[in-house]
């Protein structure tokens, strides 16, 4: 950012922004200036840009005007929301005082503050957070050669900490998404946040962090808290102080820290969640994402814990097998799903609202998000309430009536229909306050009063068209037309001179005239008083409402969580009950065999798509025995599909759900790898090649036995025999050494030699056929390997001129000739396990030069038959003529 002119000079109000520019000068200053936020100098233009402001120019700093842009109080929120998704920072600086409080302390100008810096990882506005997604904010911390991660959601109180080594970093990155990281600056080098740049902040590592973190919730020492270690401590003290600096005065309300070191989650690392495409789709949409396809859930609090599910599937059979059981129960029971689903539709999140609450910037809607929420969650506890129920549904059950409920409370105080802000009054119902109401009475009695002495000044200064209206400035006074104003201004009754009727002039206005007296100057006072009154009384009984519900709050919140969990189970049934879904069986042997398995995302999209066929299911098995499979078949036949769909049902059924397929049973899943789909990482400047080997390295290093590896066309990003050789030492490297199960798909045919000398290895190929001339994908998966020559079959089904493909045809046949030294070749290679540090390449790299650099080929490959116009294609036959 451009240095800020010197701050001397400025003008007392200036001065203010100036100490708070440079108290946050990463955050856009909001500036408080009665109804507005004004942005100054620098900020101005950077928030003008980003909001569409026009920006303008308000006095002079040292000779040079300031730039000013500014934003209705009012439409805070929306501006805010619009900022945030920018990357901005924004500090609220507001006034702290009336001009009127300002003036009697003498000082030149009104005390302003920052109450509040607004960050992504640090809001609790519903315009500003996504309904279905959790907002972390995680903090980094090192100790003594440890690495710590605390990940806190301000909007919904939740709170955990992990000790971890540097490498699991980016995975754990990659699972939460993070809105904002905040971490000390000396540890910005950690190679994992390179990724990250954009959502960090720095704040020194706190002093004293177990000191700190027990005075934050009140208590002497940590033990209570599940042994956390020194650098979990340190990260949850540092996200603890990052979020008092930025909610001013406001207490944040969090659970204490979850160590989740014990909990054992599927491993998978950021290069898999982008394959897998689980909670965004590869373009980065929410759309078109896994977690879109199977989501039926109702509320957002059971969107958001689903997406967690998804984002962190468990590995203990046990815990897996307790949600698959209550998913089964609800599916079994037609009328019990009904019954909770009736009771999730609509219900409020309350999880958010109490955050709300407990920070202090609530809305009258946030007491009424409780009073509804925990009336479903009765509704759920009585329909749950039967005998045979699952564990987890009963623990539920139980859940779902929090003890010290405020619910009859709130159903008696609060109006049915609530305004939007806590200001306009009307909350508390009538009959729940004595004190409230009878200031109401005393207020609506004034009202009265006014009636009756607009009436009376009527008759007495004998005008008939006097009306007693209310004036912002003035209060309640006396209108009439100009002319009966006039007449009794010139000639006033004389019995009127004095006394409390007496007419007093107070206005003239182009055809009317105000006038007030005594009598009204004083109702209008009494009426004011018993207003101001009851907005406080009113005030004092929301506040009470609000302590009520913060009592409660962590069975609220376990209410809360009771409902997204039946939420999810009961949205599975949902699913599972409308199609071919099937419960997993789950063993600890690494077996896998799906029947009729399906892409939930695909399949969704071809039911959309009108014209489409069906979705083709595919059986798969790689249990021990056959644990390889190695997938051939020409493009556009269903390879990734496949491949992605069996990462897919370990995603599925491990985080608690059904899964696409007639059958599945599944081996317990300890890391998922899945390499499908673009490796291009244009950005971080690295070759399609390198990203590619970097990825395959990280499988080779971390895939065990009990991983499941699926892996598309290793080796494609360079020239086809290193390429080749690659391709093949990895798959050797999958079959003998980590044995993990494993799908390769491949376009190296050549790969298919293995086969006899890879016991496990079985040859699995997309089917295609020919039908009337055109090429028909089965989307089948078959035993075998692909017919080498479908690439030329798929050229003259194209159109490509019959002499092209003819001369391909005689090309390929040189091609193979040279390539069956290969056949040989995988007979004489010892095989990856008695290989030492051999290199494993085939010493045929010549003959590789000669087949990349084959002019013919390569034009032919660079051909596009379906972009062709007619002429081109005829030019194209004669560059190829030439050519060959
Ligand atoms: P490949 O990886 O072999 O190039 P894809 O898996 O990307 O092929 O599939 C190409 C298209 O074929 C998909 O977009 C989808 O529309 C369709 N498809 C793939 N698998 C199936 C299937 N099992 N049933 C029906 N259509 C499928």
């Amino acid at each position: 950012a451009p240095a800020l002119p010197p701050a001397e000079g400025a003008t007392p109000a200036m001065a203010q922004w100036f100490a708070a520019k440079q108290a946050h000068p990463e955050a856009l200053v909001f500036f408080r200036m009665g109804d507005f936020y004004e942005l100054f100098f620098d900020d101005a233009r950077r928030a003008g840009e980003a909001l569409g402001l026009a920006v303008s120019q308000r006095g002079e700093h040292r000779g040079q005007p300031i730039p000013m842009a500014g934003v209705p109080v009012h439409a805070l929120e929306n501006y805010l929301a619009r900022l945030i998704r920018h990357g901005f920072r924004v500090a609220i600086c507001e006034q702290r005082e009336t001009p009127e409080q300002a003036k009697a302390r003498r000082a030149p100008t009104i005390r302003r503050e920052v109450v509040r810096l607004v960050t992504p990882g640090t809001v609790t506005e519903e315009a500003l957070l996504e309904g279905g997604r959790a907002a972390w904010l995680l903090a980094l911390a090192r100790e003594e050669g440890e690495l710590a991660a605390a990940w806190a959601d301000l909007s919904t109180g939740a709170f955990a900490c992990e000790a971890l080594p540097a490498a699991e970093l980016p995975g754990l990155l990659a699972r939460l998404d993070p809105a904002e990281i905040v971490l000390p600056e000396e540890l910005d080098a950690l190679p994992a946040l390179l990724p990250w740049a954009e959502r960090i902040s720095h704040r020194p590592a706190a002093r004293d962090p177990a000191r700190r973190v027990a005075a934050f919730y009140g208590v002497a020492t940590l033990e209570g808290f599940g042994g956390l270690g020194a650098a979990e401590v340190s990260a949850c003290a540092l996200a603890l102080d990052y979020l008092r600096a930025t909610q001013g005065e406001a207490a944040p309300r969090l659970r204490p820290p979850e160590p989740q070191g014990g909990r054992a989650v599927l491993r998978m690392d950021a290069a898999t969640r982008r394959s897998l495409e689980i909670l965004r789709s590869e373009r980065g949409e929410t759309r078109n994402c896994l977690a879109a396809a199977v989501d039926r859930t109702l509320t957002a609090p059971g969107c958001r814990e689903l997406a967690s599910r998804l984002a962190a599937p468990l590995t203990d059979g046990a815990a897996i097998g307790a949600r698959h059981d209550a998913v089964a129960a609800l599916l079994a029971d037609a009328p019990l799903r009904g019954a909770l689903r009736a009771a999730l539709r609509g219900a409020p999140d309350m999880a958010r609202a109490l955050a709300r609450l407990a920070l202090d910037r609530f809305a009258p809607r946030d007491l009424a998000a409780l009073r509804d929420g925990l009336a479903r969650a009765e509704a759920m506890a009585e329909a749950l309430a039967r005998p045979g129920m699952p564990p987890l549904l009963d623990a539920a059950r139980e859940a779902l009536r929090p003890a010290g409920s405020p619910r009859a409370e709130l159903e008696r105080a609060l109006c049915p229909e609530l305004p939007a802000r806590l200001e306009d009054g009307n909350i508390v119902a009538p009959g729940y306050d004595a004190e409230l109401d009878g200031l109401k009475r005393l207020r609506d009695d004034a009202r009265g009063a006014i009636a009756a002495m607009q009436l009376r000044l009527a008759q007495d200064w004998g005008v008939a068209g006097l009306k007693i209206r209310h004036h912002q400035q003035f209060g309640f006074l006396a209108e009439m037309p100009a002319a009966a104003g006039e007449k009794l201004l010139r000639d006033p009754p004389a019995a009127l001179r004095e006394g409390p009727h007496a007419p007093v002039h107070r206005q003239t206005m182009a055809n009317a005239h105000r006038f007030t007296c005594a009598a009204l100057a004083e109702l209008d006072r009494k009426l004011a008083a018993a207003g101001e009154q009851a907005a406080k009384r009113e005030a004092a009984v929301v506040r009470h409402l609000r302590a009520l519900c913060l009592e409660a709050a962590r069975p609220i919140d376990a209410a809360a969580a009771a409902m997204a969990e039946a939420d999810i189970h009961a949205a599975a049934a949902e699913l599972a009950a409308g199609g071919a879904w099937c419960r997993p069986e789950m063993v600890e042997r690494p077996e896998f065999r799906i029947r009729q398995g399906r892409h939930p995302v695909v399949e969704a999209a071809l039911a959309r798509q009108r014209g489409a066929g069906a979705f083709v299911p595919n059986d798969a098995d790689l249990s021990p025995g056959r644990r390889l499979c190695l997938l051939t078949g020409p493009n556009m036949a269903g390879k990734s599909t496949f491949l992605r769909q069996n990462a897919l049902m370990v995603v599925l059924a491990q985080a608690g759900l059904f899964v696409p397929a007639g059958s599945a049973r599944i081996g317990l899943v300890d890391r998922l790898f899945s390499r499908v789909g673009a490796a291009d990482d244009i950005a971080g400047g690295r070759s399609t090649f390198m990203v590619e080997m970097t990825e395959t390295a990280a499988i080779l290093n971390q895939a065990t036995a009990r991983s499941l590896v699926v892996l598309d066309e290793v080796g494609r990003g360079t020239a086809t025999w290193d390429g080749l050789a690659i391709a093949w030492s990895v798959l050797e490297a999958l079959h003998d050494r980590i044995r993990a199960r494993a799908i390769f798909a491949t376009h190296f045919h050549e790969l298919t030699a293995l086969a006899p000398k890879l016991p496990e290895l079985q040859l699995a190929t997309m089917r295609v056929r020919e039908h009337r001339g055109e090429v028909v994908f089965q989307h089948l998966v078959g035993p075998g390997a692909a017919e080498k020559s479908w690439g030329l079959h798929v050229a003259r089904l194209a159109g490509v001129p019959r002499a092209v493909v003819t001369r391909a045809g005689a090309v390929l046949a040189a091609l193979e000739e040279r390539a069956r030294g290969l056949e040989p070749l995988a007979e004489e290679m010892p095989l990856f396990g008695q290989v030492a540090e051999r290199d494993t390449a085939p010493s045929a790299t010549a003959a590789a030069a000669g087949a990349a650099e084959d002019p013919l080929r390569a034009a032919v490959a660079a051909l596009d038959p379906d972009t062709l116009t007619p002429r081109e294609a005829l030019e194209a036959l004669y560059r190829l003529k030439h050519l060959a």
